[in-house]
């Protein structure tokens, strides 16, 4: 074949250099006397993302606070027989709207309402009982053993005006049991709601009302919108509001002028039919007898359209007179059915969790203040490793450990000894394990105590008996 011919070399072209712009005469700048010189703006790396107002990062440093919470949370859920329930947090704006009822701070300031891609009115949840009651009727969950007995935890979202212990996204624990009407259930509720804050190392007092059925509720709304129209110019601006949107709410209102007449308005108590006072009546008795302190709280009505019969918060009990509860709930015979379910009897409570963090924050500073305050040691065992051939080798033992449940803190990512023992130190850990060159070789480790500094070598067969006696001391 032949060659194809080389093509001939092109010619760099000559380039005509370009003349060299003049000098500009530098020029002095002239700052007048007494003015400053205008600093320049420093650059940012990029924009600073805030966080949405109302919302907030947990930080690692509360993590642990966290997950204590939740897992005191899901053992006791557990214990009681509750099974673990997730919905999802965007909802039909239309659930919300429904159940929870137009009149209500929730539905008509708070709710996160936008429209879909397809152009429907979505919301992202403001709590969770509309959305177990939906999918009780969605999975046939009537036709399940009854009552269902399901827990969650998560997220919600209420565009409230943001304050100490209000957040537009928090979260909630909370239990609902479906399907019985029983004053037991709303016992075992408030038990379950009273006993994890008790877990968790806060005492609470429960207030309890009965607002009765839907029937005796309007025979009540009727006499106290009579009452409430005859001390009208003695109510807040948005008492006076309420009287016809949602008069109930009048009752629980924050404002002190309100609360003076409320002092003297009937009581719901003594509108309750026959059948919803002696329902009341046991719902106390299980109380007593489960010896769980609790207020009766006339005042108390919960809001929310879908609640029938009892109704509870739970107030820490060093927070007297406290405005915000840690948690509520009640009896909602009627929302199952008006969502387009059979008729179905059914309770629940959630607790919110920002709010119980931060009575326990609190109650760990007020401990630290103490004279004789001494920080708890956690304890435990370190890990430290020193070269490459070392830090292979931890991974793996570490994961040996692991497997039988021996559990060592470690930072493999240092690789100064120095280093690892002054985390160690901080950690307050009483022993150390050390894995050097030598001891790879030896298939040894080294056991370091923390407070005499004696070294111990053992064989590695043997670390986890090592790790567990140690643990167990
Ligand atoms: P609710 O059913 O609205 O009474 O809410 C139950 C619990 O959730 C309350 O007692 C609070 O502890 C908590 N909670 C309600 N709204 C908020 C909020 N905006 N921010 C933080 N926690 C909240």
């Amino acid at each position: 074949m032949p060659r194809k011919k080389a093509p001939a070399k092109k010619q760099p072209k000559k380039v005509l250099a370009k003349k060299a712009p003049a000098k500009k005469k530098a020029v002095k700048k002239v700052v007048p006397k007494n003015v400053a010189p205008k600093k320049e703006k420093k650059k940012t790396k990029g924009p600073n993302y805030a966080t949405l107002r109302g919302m907030k990062d947990i930080l690692p440093k509360e993590g642990v606070s966290w997950q204590h919470m939740y897992h005191t949370a899901e053992d006791i859920a557990n214990a009681y027989g509750f099974s673990y329930i997730e919905t999802p947090i965007l909802e039909q704006a239309m659930l919300f709207t429904r159940s929870i009822g137009k009149g209500t701070d929730v539905v008509d300031k708070e709710m996160y309402v936008f429209e879909d891609k397809d152009g429907s009115r979505v919301c992202l949840r403001p709590e969770v009982t509309a959305s177990v009651a939906r999918s009780y009727i969605n999975h046939g969950m009537q036709t399940f053993p009854q009552p269902v007995k399901v827990w969650y935890w998560g997220q919600m979202f209420r565009h409230d005006r943001p304050q100490a212990g209000r957040y537009r996204q928090f979260h909630q624990f909370g239990c609902e049991t479906l399907g019985v009407q029983s004053p037991v259930v709303d016992a075992e509720l408030i038990a379950v709601a009273y006993n994890t804050l008790r877990d968790l190392g806060i005492e609470t007092t429960v207030r309890i009302n009965s607002i009765g059925t839907v029937e005796d509720r309007e025979n009540y709304i009727v006499e106290l919108v009579g009452y409430l129209r005859s001390k009208r110019s003695y109510l807040s601006d948005e008492s006076k509001k309420r009287i016809n949107k949602n008069p109930l709410r009048v009752l629980d209102s924050k404002h002190e002028q309100d609360q003076a007449v409320m002092e003297e308005a009937p009581q719901i108590l003594d509108w309750l039919s026959d059948k919803s006072r002696g329902f009341f009546m046991n719902v106390l008795e299980y109380l007593d007898e489960a010896g769980i302190p609790y207020v009766l709280t006339p005042t108390l009505v919960r809001g929310l359209d879908y609640y029938t019969d009892t109704v509870f918060e739970l107030y820490a009990e060093d927070d007297e007179g406290s405005q915000s509860a840690l948690g509520g709930g009640g009896r909602y015979n009627g929302l199952i059915e008006q969502l387009g379910g059979e008729e179905t009897p059914a309770a629940g409570f959630s607790l919110g969790i920002e709010r119980i963090a931060m009575v326990l924050k609190k109650q760990r500073e007020e401990l630290e203040k103490q004279e004789n305050y001494k920080p708890e040691k956690p304890g435990g065992i370190f890990f430290a490793q020193l070269g490459e051939q070392a830090c292979k080798r931890s991974l793996y033992l570490i994961e040996e450990l692991r497997r039988k449940d021996l559990r060592v803190y470690h930072n493999l990512a240092k690789s100064s000894l120095k280093a690892q023992l002054e985390t160690a130190n901080k950690l307050g850990v009483s022993h150390t394990l050390i894995l050097g060159q030598k001891e790879v070789q030896d298939e040894t480790i080294l056991v370091r105590n923390m407070e005499s500094g004696i070294q111990e070598v053992v064989d590695q067969k043997k670390i986890a008996n090592t790790v567990q006696k140690l643990l167990s001391k």
